[in-house]
């Protein structure tokens, strides 16, 4: 079986040539970024820019690692391009304020909304996948995701960092076919993955996101870069230095389902710094929004409220903007008479409102099972 190099490099800080040094690093095992871009290529650049927040919140790919990738595909005589569909915000706001906008001025490089969408067969449940036309026309995409944690994923790398390239509001149609059943969401990012493979994943993994990422967790110093071909094998590697618990990676598991190479570790080479130099300590995990031990659909559906969380809005801090109603994937959220409620028999526990809510208006309450559930895990 083939095996996949995932290449790591200690990075301190955000400073440009820090940056440059570490991606200069973990590109020269991997053939240097010559071996995936060739001159005249339009080359994709595709970071996390979830929604409008300054760099050091660590929700959005930093710019200095977005900044030395157009450098260096510039060099390689590739055409760099940067694209997205933030899940709220427009991409222009979203990249003024995370610093990337300054980026591209200084680089005089394009920022391309993703708008328009192209359906391409799946490979597997998912029939037809419509991603956005300019990730399948790229000639090559470079994923820069950043290292978060996710609360119905466990975790966010780079497999889920192409769920960006799902345009705009059909996200919240996936979700929603997906429903509260988180491992079919997973399976539904491998296929996503599967339909147009970036050609190289580089995680800023300098500063990562602990607690209840992706949008409200915690910086966390982690102090790396790392890079492969595979994404599941780059975001195996990510998850084994931050420490996720094997049965809490959907992703993960979905892969290995299907049988797809790059989740195995007898087949992944680690080039560069060695993973226990890497490894930190302590990393918090999001709260456990489901249990995880499997008891019949019946009895899950008939305990849901005691046995998932849910997420409750503050009132306090809610400014009714209606974000969350309007990108509620089963529109269980209505503001009716200045007050905003979330219907409890609709919602599928995704926490897109969580996570695209401005104001981190809405907290988690855990159901009465799940705590006790927690106290044993
Ligand atoms: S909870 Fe957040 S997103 Fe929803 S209406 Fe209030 S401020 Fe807006
Ligand atoms: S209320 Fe929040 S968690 Fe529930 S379905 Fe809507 S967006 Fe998802």
């Amino acid at each position: 079986m083939q095996t996949y190099v995932v290449s790591t490099a200690r990075v301190e800080e955000y400073r440009d040539s820090a940056v440059r040094a570490g991606l200069d690093a973990v590109l020269a095992p991997l053939g240097g970024m010559e071996n995936f871009v060739h001159p005249g290529d339009r080359v994709l650049i595709k970071p996390n820019l979830l929604s409008a927040k300054h760099p050091g919140q660590a929700v959005t790919t930093h710019p200095a690692l977005v900044k030395e990738v157009i450098l260096l595909v510039r060099e390689a005589g590739g055409i760099p391009f940067v694209g997205d569909s933030p899940g709220v915000g427009g991409i222009q706001r979203v990249a003024e304020k995370s610093g990337i906008m300054e980026v591209l001025r200084e680089t005089g490089t394009a920022l391309v909304e993703f708008s328009a969408s192209r359906e391409l067969n799946g490979k597997g449940v998912f029939k037809r996948l419509p991603l956005a036309v300019p990730y399948l026309d790229a000639d090559r995409v470079i994923n820069l995701p950043k290292l978060k944690t996710h609360e119905m994923m466990t975790i966010t790398c780079g497999v889920k960092n192409l769920f960006g390239a799902v345009v705009g509001t059909a996200k919240a149609a996936w979700h929603l076919k997906a429903g509260a059943d988180r491992e079919l969401f997973a399976r539904l990012l491998v296929e996503i993955y599967l339909v147009r493979p970036p050609d190289l994943t580089i995680v800023d993994a300098v500063t990562a996101m602990e607690g209840d990422g992706p949008a409200s967790g915690d910086p966390r110093f982690v102090g790396c870069l790392l890079a492969g071909a595979n994404p599941l094998a780059v975001d195996k590697v990510a998850a084994d230095i931050v420490g996720i618990p094997e049965k809490l990676r959907y992703v993960e598991r979905a892969a290995e389902k299907m049988g797809l190479p790059g989740v195995d570790a007898a087949f992944i080479r680690i080039a560069g710094v060695a993973l226990d130099d890497l490894r930190v300590k302590g990393f918090r995990l999001p709260h456990i929004t489901d249990v995880q031990f499997g008891l019949p659909v019946f009895l899950k559906n008939r305990l849901r409220n005691h046995l998932t969380s849910r997420p409750v809005p503050i009132t306090e801090k809610c400014s009714l903007c209606g974000i969350c109603r309007d990108t509620c994937p089963p529109g269980a959220i209505t503001i009716d008479n200045g007050r905003l409620s979330v219907d409890y028999r609709l919602c599928i526990r995704c926490f897109c409102c969580r996570e695209l809510c401005p104001h981190a208006a809405f907290a988690v309450h855990e159901g009465v099972l799940l705590k006790l559930v927690q106290r044993c895990f």
